[in-house]
Parts: C-alpha cells; sequence; structure tokens
C-alpha cells in the first residue's frame, strides 16, 4: 500500500495550494482530484486583488484579464470607479488550478485525478484512505498521516453531515461568451455588478472580462432554496436579461457552468477533527458579502500547510493553534460581512437597494476596495456596531 505524509482531497484553489506548498517543503504528499480535469465545470469567475498574484507567486499564465473599474448598477442607479493604474485580474480558473497541481508534480509529489475521497479509518500514527474512481470501478487504498479536507462546499471529509439549516446556500450560473469587438472594448476591463430586484432578486449578476474577445456572464442567488422576495423568473432568464440589456452585440456561448456553496453562519464548521485537518470552503473560508473565495482558499491552503509540517515534526503539537490562526483572519470581518449579506441580499424593496449604490458614491476608489474586498472602512465599521447593538440587545 502506498504511504504519504498528507493526502489532500480536492486540487481546488486552497488543496492546490496547500499540496503545492507542502511538496515544496519537502513533505511527500499526494493531491486527489475527483474531475478527470480542470476543464470538467470550470465554475468560478475567479475575480481577484493584483496581490495576490505576489502573495502566492502566481505567473501570468494563470491570468485571464486584468481589471481597473468597479461598476456597481442597482435597479434605478449606478455607481464606478476608474483607476489609472490595473487594481486586480480575473483569473483563469482551469489555468490556476493546473498550475497549481503542476507545481506539485514539479516538486517530485504524486496528484492523482478522477479519483474521489470515499471514506478513511484512524489507526495507530497514520490512517486508511478509501478513494474511488469516479464514474468507474477503479480503487485505491493508502495510508496517510494526516488528511486535508479541500472538498470545496462539498466538505466531504470533515463535516459531511453538518446541519444544513445552519448554512445559506448560494447558487450561481455563468456562461463564457464569444461577444463582438465593440462589447469586448465596454467591458475589458471592469468588473460589472448589478444588484436589485431587476437584475437577481436574492442575490447579484456581473460581467466579468476575460482573454480577449471573452467576457463571464453570471447571475448568483443567495438563500437558494428559500423565495424571501416574490419572484417566478428562473436563473436563466436574469442572466439572458443581462446579456440582451448590457450587450450590444450577438454573443456565443463557449461554456455553460455553475455551482451551489454552502456557507456555515459563525463558521461553525469544524477545522479539525483527529487527523484530519479542513481548508477553502469546506472550512466556510469564503467571504459571504460577495462570495469572492479564492485569496482566502489559497490563505487557507498555505496556513494549514504551516500547521501540517510544525505537525509532521513533533505529532503532540496536534495542530496547535490552526483553528485560532484562521479565526483571526476571518475574525470580526466575516461577521459584518454576514450582517451585510443578510440586510443586502433579503432586501425586498429596490429603493433601499438604490440607496446601498447611493451610499457607495461618497466612497473613493480606495474606501470601495477596503469595504469590497478587504471588507473594512468606515460603512464596514458602522455596520459592524449595529450588529454587536444588535446582538446585546436581542
Ligand atoms: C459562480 C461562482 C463564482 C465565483 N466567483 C468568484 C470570484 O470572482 N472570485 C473569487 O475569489 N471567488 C469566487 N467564487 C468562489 C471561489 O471559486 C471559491 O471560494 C473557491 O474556489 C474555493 O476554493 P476551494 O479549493 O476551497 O474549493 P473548490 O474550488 O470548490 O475546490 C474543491 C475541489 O474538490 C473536489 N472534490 C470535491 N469532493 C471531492 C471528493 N470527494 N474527492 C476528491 N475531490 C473532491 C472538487 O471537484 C473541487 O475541484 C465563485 C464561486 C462560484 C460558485
Amino acid at each position: 500500500m502506498d504511504s504519504f505524509d498528507v493526502v489532500v482531497i480536492g486540487a481546488g484553489p486552497a488543496g492546490g495550494q496547500c499540496a503545492r506548498a507542502l511538496a515544496a517543503a519537502g513533505a511527500k504528499v499526494l493531491l486527489v482530484e475527483k474531475s478527470k480535469d480542470f476543464d470538467v465545470n470550470n465554475f468560478s469567475t475567479a475575480g481577484s486583488l493584483n496581490e495576490v498574484m505576489e502573495d502566492f507567486g502566481l505567473p501570468q499564465t494563470v491570468v485571464g484579464a486584468s481589471w481597473r473599474e468597479v461598476y456597481i448598477a442597482s435597479t434605478n442607479d449606478q455607481v464606478n470607479w476608474r483607476a489609472e493604474e490595473e487594481q486586480g485580474v480575473v483569473f483563469d480558473f482551469a489555468a490556476l488550478r493546473a498550475f497549481l497541481a503542476d507545481e506539485v508534480k514539479r516538486s517530485g509529489q504524486e496528484v492523482l485525478m478522477g479519483y474521489s475521497y470515499h471514506s478513511h479509518q484512524e489507526g495507530g500514527d497514520h490512517s486508511l484512505v478509501d478513494l474511488k474512481e469516479t464514474g468507474g470501478d477503479g480503487h485505491r487504498q493508502l495510508a496517510a498521516k494526516v488528511i486535508v479536507d479541500a472538498s470545496g462546499a462539498q466538505r466531504a471529509v470533515l463535516n459531511p453531515k453538518l446541519k444544513k439549516w445552519r448554512m445559506v446556500e448560494a447558487t450561481g450560473i455563468e456562461h463564457l461568451l464569444q461577444v463582438s469587438d465593440r462589447d469586448w472594448e465596454l467591458w475589458r476591463d471592469k468588473l460589472a455588478f448589478f444588484i436589485g430586484n431587476h437584475w437577481m432578486p436574492q442575490g447579484y449578476g456581473w460581467i466579468f472580462p476575460m482573454e480577449r474577445g471573452r467576457l463571464k456572464v453570471g447571475v448568483g442567488r443567495y438563500f437558494a432554496k428559500e423565495k424571501l422576495i416574490p419572484h417566478e423568473e428562473s436563473y436563466r432568464y436574469y442572466l439572458d436579461q443581462i446579456i440582451n440589456q448590457k450587450l450590444q452585440d450577438p454573443s456565443q456561448v463557449v461554456d455553460r457552468h455553475g455551482k451551489t456553496l454552502f456557507y456555515s453562519i459563525g463558521r461553525n464548521d469544524a477545522h479539525v477533527h483527529g487527523r484530519v485537518i479542513g481548508i477553502g470552503d469546506a472550512i466556510s473560508m469564503i467571504n459571504p458579502l460577495a462570495l469572492e473565495g479564492i485569496r482566502h482558499a489559497m490563505w487557507s491552503g498555505s496556513t494549514a500547510a504551516t500547521h501540517i509540517l510544525r505537525y509532521l515534526e513533533k505529532p503532540d503539537l496536534f495542530f496547535y493553534d490552526y483553528k485560532r490562526a484562521i479565526r483571526s483572519y476571518t475574525a470580526f470581518s466575516w461577521r459584518a460581512c454576514e450582517y451585510l449579506m443578510r440586510q443586502i441580499y433579503r432586501e425586498k424593496k429596490d429603493l433601499r437597494i438604490d440607496a446601498v449604490v447611493r451610499a457607495f458614491k461618497h466612497l473613493s476608489q480606495k474606501e470601495m476596495i477596503d469595504l469590497c474586498f478587504h471588507y473594512k472602512g468606515k460603512l464596514a465599521i458602522r455596520y459592524a456596531l449595529r450588529l454587536i447593538k444588535e446582538r446585546l440587545f436581542n
């Protein structure tokens, strides 16, 4: 039977980054991914900030486009901020995951595509892990000192039975479109968001650029199974509406994809259990405000790698302080964003959503980036204080 220091389940940004860091540090690692290749359900819109490139040493080959403008439209209003400098990137999500997996192989470690985690049993100083071939009869059993649950919203290893009623369910669908030169020029360097009941009740729509001539257009809805705001139309209706109202020329669909995410209110997922440690969406690292998760997934992957290496050297440390490290990263900002999420996406009245956009007009570009991407700033603090007040008096 093959034996590894660490088996990482899931080759998303969290698992890929964790396995890459462990492999670079000399650990014996296996990265397991249930999809046969990274083009299968290439679901993430994958917008991020420039700093992520340097923080994680990423090459330009994983970037689909750069952006310098953020545009937000509500049903009756709109606001935009345009910078001289490029502010961020939109990843080619498949290329990003493939790059991280290739880095694992370059460090001499193994990547197993097309296999799913099935179960594990804890033994003396290692666990026995059962893997099954996706859509086939293949089966592998391995020994691992540590298992990393990086299976994203599925939480396959650590929290498969987490109570769904404590979770916010959000579903997004997206089309990758080949568009005319005219439409490409209009949207090529912007992250555009569409909020309000006209665009997507209980959620938002978006247009993000990809490689030349291609745009990602999508819609996502929070509390996906609940009808907090009366609406009858399908996701597809709202997606087509953005395409029809915001693009000037006919476009061609290159790829369709989507995914349902689960975020645990209060981030109550178990972070560690026995020899299993969780990272990324499997422990609700995704930020609930606009569901930005790649940076946070990669950060948790790197942080877990540091704690795992310490554990491999000195097992009695037992992932000492991992949960505290994660908690101090998410800390109060995630709670404030949970509050904001519930305020914005459960709001029935367009007038109040328009008012949010009007309030945004008072923010400088830096303040907007601080609020939307660093989850801090004047507005966030005001909301956070309201949250404390609510907690204290309810
Ligand atoms: C429509 C949409 C748009 C988004 N847009 C953005 C954005 O613009 N910017 C941003 O930062 N974030 C965005 N996100 C969120 C972001 O993509 C996620 O937060 C991020 O991908 C989480 O990374 P992860 O590695 O934790 O999980 P995932 O990326 O979900 O990776 C988990 C991996 O585990 C594999 N897996 C699952 N179960 C098993 C199993 N049993 N065995 C083996 N493998 C398994 C899956 O196939 C998958 O490859 C978006 C999400 C959605 C749904």
